[in-house]
């Protein structure tokens, strides 16, 4: 029993457990965490299609898969006919560790493959994990076609995320070039000063893993609610995004009440007590 209560008093746990019923959903860290209560994103839907139809990696926070859905939407309403945006791995259902990927465990992790077009501008079914030029271009491989990122498409659907009432982005990890692409897009249809600069925040070219110049890898900041259910970390909490909830302030009474009513400290206070009257010592805490 105080082995329990002094790890969920450390925060130590790594899965949830009946010893910690008040841990759920996105639970930890995105390269520690694991996941509860998650949705599957379907294999298809209006806008969007899974890269690998028969993966069990499709599993996320279900905020973040409608959001998805909905953005995935938005940019087939945007611009009609279009290929569908190809979704590549979320989280296994229980969250924890996939194979290729450090992040991915908790349900706040996605990969979204690029839209793509022909040089002449035709919309173009992503041929997977293509490497783009900071032109925007590709070759890929086994093709002698190029193919380019679909720029106004790409803007549209990162700018449905970043507008997506169910998430807040977190992080929008892709390379320098394709930033710039997407931003000097967005700077030429006006969009707000607002938009563009929490656009240029989020997007991010990691230093320390792949430069994301093949895919969108979009991460969602934790809720306020999920922060006191287990969500944690992932990046700085941006100043646009909703405060984490702040718990009753407590007076001095509420102290006492709550140092007389814990077992330790009245244990301890009695120990105490007991060992000044015998004269031994006492240990520490
Ligand atoms: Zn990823």
């Amino acid at each position: 029993m105080i082995f329990a209560a002094g790890l969920a008093l450390s925060g130590c746990l790594s899965t949830p457990t009946p010893l910690a019923p008040g841990l759920q959903g996105s639970v930890g860290v995105p390269n520690q965490g694991v996941l509860t209560e998650a949705e599957e994103l379907p294999v298809r839907g209006l806008g969007f299609a899974r890269y690998r139809p028969l993966s069990t990696h499709y599993y996320g926070r279900p905020r973040l898969v409608r959001a998805l859905e909905s953005a995935a939407a938005s940019v087939a309403t945007h611009a009609p006919g279009g290929a569908p945006l190809f979704v590549g791995d979320l989280s296994a259902k229980t969250g924890g560790r996939i194979a290729g990927h450090d992040s991915h465990r908790s349900g706040r992790d996605v990969d979204l493959l690029f839209l793509v077009m022909s040089p002449a501008g035709v919309s173009r079914p992503s041929p997977g994990f293509v490497r783009f030029e900071g032109d925007g271009l590709a070759l890929p491989e086994a093709s002698k076609d190029y193919i380019r990122i679909d720029v106004d498409r790409e803007w549209w659907l990162l700018r449905s995320l970043l507008l997506s009432p169910d998430i807040d982005v977190q992080f929008m990890f892709v390379c320098h070039e394709v930033e710039a692409l997407l931003i000097d897009h967005a700077r030429a249809l006006g969009e707000s000063d607002d938009l563009v600069l929490r656009a240029e925040t989020v997007m991010l070219e990691p230093s320390d893993s792949l430069r994301h110049d093949d895919h969108v890898h979009l991460r969602i900041a934790c809720a306020p609610e999920e922060a006191v259910s287990g969500c944690s970390g992932g990046g700085p909490r941006w100043q646009w995004l909703p405060a984490y909830p702040v718990g009753p302030s407590l007076t001095a009474q509420d102290f006492a009440d709550i140092a007389r009513e814990d077992p330790f400290q009245l244990d301890g206070v009695a120990r105490s007590t007991a060992a000044l009257q015998s004269g031994d010592a006492v240990d520490g805490p």
